[in-house]
């Protein structure tokens, strides 16, 4: 989308949410005398306000790990990754990671996320049950794994069935929650498993399906050793009906152009997790590559953390950039916004309910303090538009820039004065 269009920009703006949807967003002079008389009404002075972020993929029971690295992705799974996530069929840990993960995700003014849980079905119980009285718009799954695990960590094709089956009679479409069916990735499960994960997303409409592809060589190379009659990676989610509008996968950084057309065509998205890709040494994604085409492949921006270093989508837009100039094609920073707000809203089918603030929508806002440190205040004197102000933000802005986090209207978050401020 080109960065005209992808931004509408207002300097002094009033955003009216009722019963947690945006009402009206526009110019102050225009909305301020149309509201009812003793409406509440908070003002923001030196903020950006913004779309709650949309973090598009990240894995809860990783966040306890983050950091834990010099590995490549394979090793990095069996070395951190596999032992960190047998903890997490006790439920009570479960909760305790799950509570301090969404706090986490309200501090960097995330609103909606598709969460990775563990195989263990009480992992996603946990995050629901957390999230459930946030307010926060959640879309997770139970992993599917039965090759290529740790016993303690596989599940088998009808068990994941049954399981990812009950978790979303419990806890699809309720509140703000919803079900993503979560294959890991095509290497952990058998092919009865993929069938398994095929009909579960193809038999409750409005589920998700999320899973990794093409992120790592050995990987991709491990991958086709297990498929020999498939084309190619892509090629082994369409054989399995995993491809489509609604599925969405990680990475996908090692993609033929065969590939990318497919993609396209079957309004399949990608989740584009650039810290992630910077720490496991995955290569670099092609956004410009996944855009070329005339309907583009759907992509949203997303932490990917435990291998992503950070949960701040601020952060992430700007490594998003960084990504995009070592591939020769600048990022401009409207859309990397446009990213990690609209566009992973499109990448998860959300984007008649989140991303924007438009009327209509749920009031998910952020507002980003552009005061939050010295060198924030100090180069922020200097910015000369609305794209600066992003390419500056997402370059030196984290956690620390998020004053108040709404979700659905109602506030989450809130920093009473900015760092810069209290020193
Ligand atoms: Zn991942």
């Amino acid at each position: 989308m080109p960065p005209a269009e992808a931004l509408r920009f207002e300097r002094d703006a009033v955003i009216a949410w009722r019963d947690g949807r945006i009402e009206a967003f526009g110019a102050a002079a225009e909305i301020l005398p149309r509201l009812p008389p003793a409406t509440p009404v908070t003002h923001f002075e030196r903020a950006l306000i913004v779309p709650g972020f949309v973090d598009c993929h990240v894995h809860y029971p990783q966040m306890p790990i983050i950091g834990a690295g010099g590995h490549p992705l394979l090793e990095w799974l069996e070395r951190y990754t596999f032992p960190a996530e047998q903890a997490f069929m006790d439920e009570g840990y479960a909760r305790k990671v799950a509570r301090s993960f969404l706090r986490e995700l309200m501090r960097n003014g995330t609103t909606t996320a598709a969460v990775f849980c563990t195989v263990h079905a009480v992992s996603a119980e946990a995050l629901f049950a957390e999230a459930e009285p946030t307010g926060l718009r959640i879309v997770a799954g139970k992993c599917l794994m039965d090759r290529n695990a740790p016993a303690a960590l596989s599940d088998t094709a009808q068990r994941g069935y049954d399981e990812s089956k009950a978790l979303i009679e419990r806890w699809h479409g309720r509140g703000r929650l919803g079900y993503a069916v979560t294959p890991r990735f095509v290497a952990s499960s058998t092919p009865a498993q993929l069938e398994a994960a095929a009909a579960l997303w193809r038999g409750h409409p409005g589920t998700l399906l999320q899973s990794h592809l093409a992120e790592n060589v050995d990987e991709v190379a491990w991958v086709r050793s297990l498929f020999p009659e498939c084309t190619d990676y892509v090629d082994v989610f369409d054989r399995f009906g995993l491809l489509g509008r609604g599925a969405i996968h990680g990475h996908g950084v090692h993609l033929s152009e065969r590939e990318r057309a497919r993609l396209a065509e079957s309004t399949t998205a990608l989740a584009h997790c650039p810290t992630s890709n910077f720490f496991l040494g995955s290569g670099l994604f092609d956004l410009a590559a996944a855009k070329r085409r005339n309907v583009p492949i759907p992509v949203g921006l997303a932490t990917d953390v435990g291998a992503g270093t950070t949960l701040s989508m601020l952060a992430t837009m700007g490594a998003a950039s960084r990504v995009a100039q070592m591939r020769g094609n600048p990022l401009d920073p409207v859309q990397a916004l446009w990213l990690a707000t609209a566009g992973a809203a499109q990448a998860l089918t959300l984007e008649d309910r989140v991303g924007d603030l438009a009327p209509g929508l749920d009031a998910d806002v952020v507002v980003l303090d552009l005061a939050a440190t010295p060198l924030l205040t100090e180069r922020m004197s200097r910015v000369e538009d609305i794209g600066d102000m992003l390419a500056v933000l997402s370059t030196l802005g984290d956690d620390r820039c998020v004053r108040a986090t709404y979700a659905a209207g109602m506030p989450v978050w809130s920093r009473q004065e900015s760092p810069a401020e209290a020193q």
